[in-house]
């Protein structure tokens, strides 16, 4: 934890300090996020870095597996997304998974949370992503199959936020937009789901390796 505190004194002296009137504006006026960002809690994301958005602009959302529960089951990550839409206006939502995802691993492997009890009911809500990656991806090799089950669980988990009442009515009225991103690790390249092309595409402006 030292090198934490490390790190708090050289946030102060040097992004605070070169960024004091942000601060100052975000504590006085409040924050007005464009941006909901639901993704996993995995320490190698970092949405903030990966979008090179300063403080103030992404309401985020973490997760193990950014899972988007049923809106019939109560929850902090429900709390969280009604409050981005409902109050704060939100007018975009990006849910972003990554590759090497350990939670879509024990997903397709439940086994893997053997032992994990409330780990192992967290996953259970994305059970539909296993059967899909079954029936469609049983010939991939391991590494391409957890891909593809990164990215049909994003497209899952969009199809979850659509069913909240004020999700639907703010589509339906123009006013929000759903993205599904998949950061990957290895390249730092991100990639947006085309609904029009039926695949994930690199996004314009994203550096590879
Ligand atoms: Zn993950």
């Amino acid at each position: 934890m030292q090198k934490l505190v490390r790190g708090i004194h050289s946030f102060q002296s040097g992004y605070f300090a070169t960024h004091r009137q942000l601060f100052e504006q975000l504590s006085t006026a409040g924050q007005q996020p464009e941006t909901l960002f639901v993704t996993c809690s995995d320490s190698r994301v970092d949405p903030n870095l990966i979008t090179a958005a300063p403080p103030g602009e992404l309401f985020v959302v973490r997760n193990a597996g950014n899972i988007i529960p049923h809106p019939d089951l109560p929850g902090g990550t429900a709390a969280s997304i009604e409050y981005a839409v409902e109050v704060l206006g939100v007018e975009d939502v990006i849910v972003c998974g990554h590759t090497q995802c350990g939670a879509i691993e024990a997903i397709l492997h439940p086994e893997r949370a053997a032992g994990l009890p409330f780990l192992a009911r967290w996953l259970a809500q994305a059970g539909n992503v296993k059967r899909i990656v079954d029936e469609r991806y049983a010939d991939l090799a391991p590494e391409a199959r957890i891909t593809a089950a990164v990215e049909e669980n994003v497209l899952a988990q969009l199809e979850n936020l659509r069913e909240f009442p004020f999700v639907a009515r703010r589509l339906e009225a123009g006013k929000l937009r759903l993205s599904g991103w998949v950061f990957k690790l290895s390249t730092g390249e991100v990639f947006d789901y085309d609904p029009v092309r039926g695949e994930f595409v690199l996004l314009a402006g994203s550096e590879g390796a």
